[in-house]
This record gives structure tokens, C-alpha cells and sequence, in this order.
């Protein structure tokens, strides 16, 4: 029988979380979820080199923002901890002994400068069946002489024993069967006694294992170490998980990787949340990187947008629910090619789930984008009739202030490209007789004024357009913003008909 389904992200601690590695994890999210299995969340911090203070917790943050919740794991416990790797130091060096006591791994002494000459003597040095009896390791010394030099304390490798020759199929989901020839892959090193540590490859499968992992999702830069992997499954005697590799994914042009300096070229935050850079000998803060949420992305957008990275639905469907995309979800849609970074299409759905969000999240930042520029937000009703009146004119809060600042102050000079169009001569004059009839007028109210003031122009035998738009340019410095006397009811009578007058006045 199958086993239940039981998948893990598991990233390696080194930096921010970068935005492939979030689609990676919904992925993972979505599969687990659709199976009724569990999701593990796995820190591989075995290169202390590369340790990044901060990120573990940062990599936790951006899943709680995004709502992806895992079932085991680092923070999250479980009966398959410990669940860092740095923490499980003994289980490796146990299983770095079974495969040495099988005589399916070796130990190898070789320094720097003799893998050095190695590698100047013979052209494509590869470690491996056809250079290992050169070299020093307890195969070409004996195992006798390899225990002396352990014991005087040399320090070694224990590499993987490949046989060469061999076919190797790594069956994935997406790319169905990858056969590669075992001559090519070289005697992998497994573990470092220098450190004490495994390296990725024996770490990552051994937990896989004994987290009863059944199916490995991960990024396409993993398929190379997929065959290796198998081998390692095969050598322990283990049933090798389902693999599935993820399409890459692309810079928005061109054949190239999505990259931390993609986000700089074209504008856009390639991380979900904001990062401190920060200098690795001293801590100090040296910049940031930008991230979704401090954009103003809303965490259901972004989830949107990914899950359409890579994989669709088999339809044109494309605003989905997390529920409606757990059920939807298929591996074998994914695509095999690399999916380009489209920040229009992301604009786009954040335009949607915008329009859908609580509308306090848009009137508290309107609300501080007024006071950050020194205007008055008048009233939270006020600031509130603004946002339902103008959000669907954004595809980010950020937006607001640019979209509605007439609302909140008046304009203080008026766009020569309007002026051009709309302040013909006859402008002042239009503007002042029709501020002469509206301010007659005891209801303000724009749906009892608008036939009124409709009905005066048709009278007078003006354009509609000719007298309304350099109206509009009065109150709102050029010819754009929403319906006018949706502009004057907001306004009001006295604040409208200053605006008015006063551009008159200088404008002439
Ligand atoms: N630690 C690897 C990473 O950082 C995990 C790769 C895998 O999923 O096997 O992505």
C-alpha cells in the first residue's frame, strides 16, 4: 500500500528566502495539502560557512505572512526531530559507518595541493573509478594504513564509491524518466572529518529517509544531484522518493536565472519580505532588499501569482482561492521550461485581491501617505469615501497619494499638457459663469447638481466638455480623477467653488 504523502521544504540558511524558493514551498503546500499528508519544514545548515544570522527566522515570517503552514518541523516540533541539521550530527556519522563498513564508501586523505596536482596532470580530473587507485584513500592504501592515519590524527574525506557503468533513472513527475550513465558522476564526498560534518548529499537523503519523506519537490538546479541521490538510496538498502523538479525560474527577459539583481534592474522585490544586508564580520547594516509585504503586495497576490509560475490549472482560470488551488493542483502541469517573471501579471492580481482586501488596510495608508506629504486627512469617513472611490485606480497602496492628493490639498500648480488641452481663452470665463450658477444652487448634492448644471450649459449652447474639463483642471491641477461631481460632493460647495475661482484668478 502507499504510504501517506509526506513532503518537506528545506532550505538552507544562508540569506533572505528568494522568491523561487517560496514558489518551491507552495508547491510542496499545495501537494501536501490536496494528499491529506504533512508538510516538514527542515533547516540543511550543515556549510557553517555560509550560516546567515537572521535567516531561519526570517524564511518563518515570510511563511506565516504568506499563510503556507507547515505540520512538522523546525519551531513547529514533531516525531521526527531534531529537524536541523546541525543538531544531528551522530545520526550522520552513524550512516557514514554503514556505508563504510559495507564497502560502499571509503575514506580518502588527499589535501588541497594534491587534488591540485591531480587536477594539473590530467585533463577533467574526475575522483573516481578511473583515478581513485592514484590517489591516496583507504583503497589504494589499505584499510590497515587509512585507521593509522585517522588514529595520528590526519584528516579525511569518506567518499561515496561509484560504480561505473552502470545506468542510473531518476523517475520524475515532471520530466518523466532522466537516465544518466554512473561513469560520469565522481566519488561524491559524503562527509569532512574537519568539521564533523556530512556534506548536503548524505545529510539530505538520510533525512529524507528517516522523515519518511515520499515525495521530493524541489528546483530544477537540484535535478543534477537527483541520480547521486538514487545511488545513495540504492547503497542503503532504502526505496528512493518520487522526485519532482521545478522549471526555473526566469528573469523577465531573456534565458537567464531570476536573480537578486534582477529585482534592482527592473524595479520589483525579488524576496517576500525585506531584508538587512548586513556585514559578515561586523553585523553592521550595509542596505536592504526590498521586500513584497513592505510593497504593499498583499500575501494572497503573491500566492496567486506563483502558484501560476510554472504550473496552470488545464483552463484559463486565474484568480484562485489557496482552497480552489489545493484542489487543482496537478504536478503533471507543471511545465518543464523555465517560466519568466512577468511583474505586470503580479501588478495585476494585486489590483484584484486590492479591490477585495479589507478596505482598512488602503485608508491607513492613504491615511499616513496624506499626513507624510503635510496635508490634513480630514476624517477617517472622509479618507474612507476616497479609498472606495478611488482603489480601483491601484495596483498598490503606494499609490494612493499620487491618485487622490486633490482630495486633501489643492492643487498648487496645474499640468501645462491640460492647460494646453482644456484652458482655451474662453476657459476663465466658462469657469467663472459656472461657478456664478452653482454657488445659486442650495443642493450641493452631485446627483440633483449634475442635470442642473447640464441643462445651464446646453442653455448657454457651450460643450459639455470645453466647460467641464477646465472645471476639472481647477479643482484637480490637470484633466484627470473620477466622475466631477463625485470630485464636488467630496469636496464640498466652499472648497470647490474656491478652487475654482482661485485658478481663475491666476491663471486668467
Ligand atoms: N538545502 C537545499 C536548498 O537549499 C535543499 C534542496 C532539496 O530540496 O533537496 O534548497
Amino acid at each position: 500500500m502507499s504510504h501517506p504523502v509526506v513532503v518537506r521544504f528545506a532550505p538552507s540558511p544562508t540569506g533572505p528566502l528568494h522568491i523561487g524558493g517560496v514558489r518551491t514551498c507552495l508547491y510542496n503546500y499545495l501537494f501536501a495539502r490536496q494528499h491529506g499528508g504533512k508538510l516538514l519544514f527542515r533547516i540543511e545548515d550543515t556549510d557553517s560557512q555560509r550560516f546567515v544570522p537572521g535567516a531561519e527566522e526570517y524564511i518563518l515570517e515570510s511563511f506565516k505572512w504568506l499563510g503556507i503552514q507547515f505540520d512538522e518541523g523546525v519551531s513547529f516540533g514533531g516525531d521526527h526531530g531534531p529537524y536541523r541539521q546541525s543538531e544531528r550530527r551522530d545520526i550522520y556519522k552513524k550512516y557514514v559507518q554503514v556505508l563504510l563498513d559495507a564497502g560502499k564508501a571509503y575514506y580518502a586523505f588527499d589535501n588541497k595541493a594534491e587534488l591540485e596536482a591531480a587536477r594539473q596532470a590530467t585533463p577533467n580530473f574526475q575522483y573516481d573509478a578511473s583515478t581513485r587507485g592514484q590517489m591516496r584513500n583507504s583503497l589504494s592504501l589499505g584499510l590497515d594504513k587509512a585507521k593509522e592515519l585517522i588514529a595520528a590524527g590526519e584528516p579525511y574525506v569518506v567518499r561515496f564509491l561509484i560504480e561505473p557503468g552502470e545506468d542510473v533513472i531518476v523517475n520524475d513527475l515532471i520530466r518523466g524518466e532522466v537516465k544518466i550513465n554512473s561513469t560520469i558522476l565522481d566519488d561524491k564526498v559524503l562527509y569532512k572529518s574537519a568539521d564533523e560534518l556530512p556534506t548536503y548529499h548524505l545529510a539530505n537523503i538520510v533525512d529524507d529517509h528517516l522523515m519518511e519523506v515520499t515525495h521530493v519537490i524541489r528546483g530544477e538546479e537540484w535535478l543534477p544531484s537527483s541520480p547521486l541521490h538514487v545511488l545513495l538510496y540504492r547503497a542503503f538498502g532504502w526505496e528512493a522518493p518520487q522526485f519532482a523538479h521545478l522549471p526555473l525560474l526566469l528573469a523577465p527577459e531573456g534565458n537567464g536565472k531570476l536573480s537578486k539583481r534582477d529585482g534592482d534592474k527592473y524595479g520589483f522585490p525579488v524576496f517576500p519580505l525585506e531584508w538587512t544586508i548586513r556585514d559578515k564580520e561586523t553585523g553592521e547594516a550595509t542596505g536592504t532588499y526590498s521586500g513584497y509585504r513592505e510593497e504593499g503586495y498583499l500575501p494572497e497576490a503573491v500566492i496567486n501569482f506563483l502558484a501560476l509560475l510554472g504550473w496552470n490549472p488545464g483552463n484559463d482560470q486565474d484568480i484562485m482561492t489557496m482552497d480552489e488551488m489545493i484542489k487543482l493542483f496537478d504536478l503533471s502541469h507543471c511545465s518543464k521550461n523555465g517560466a519568466h517573471f512577468d511583474i505586470k501579471r503580479l501588478l495585476w492580481f494585486n489590483h484584484h485581491y486590492l479591490q477585495e482586501c479589507d478596505e482598512k488596510i488602503l485608508c491607513e495608508a492613504l491615511k499616513q501617505q496624506v499626513v507624510a506629504h503635510g496635508a490634513d486627512p480630514k476624517s477617517d469617513a472622509y479618507v474612507e469615501t476616497v479609498v472606495k472611490l478611488m482603489k480601483e485606480r491601484i495596483n498598490l497602496p503606494k499609490e494612493l497619494w499620487e491618485q487622490c492628493n486633490f482630495f486633501f490639498a489643492a492643487p498648487t500648480e496645474y499640468a501645462e499638457k491640460s492647460m494646453k488641452k482644456w484652458w482655451k481663452a474662453e476657459a476663465p470665463q466658462y469657469v467663472s459663469e459656472l461657478c456664478d450658477f452653482m454657488e445659486a444652487q442650495d443642493d450641493w448634492n452631485g446627483e440633483t447638481l449634475e442635470p442642473k448644471v447640464m441643462e445651464w450649459i446646453a442653455g448657454k449652447g457651450y460643450k459639455t466638455g470645453a466647460v467641464m474639463n477646465a472645471f476639472r483642471c481647477t479643482l484637480v491641477g490637470e484633466a484627470r480623477g473620477p466622475q466631477i461631481f463625485a470630485i464636488t460632493d467630496l469636496l464640498g460647495k466652499e472648497e470647490s467653488l474656491r478652487r475654482a475661482r482661485v485658478a481663475v484668478e491666476r491663471l486668467g
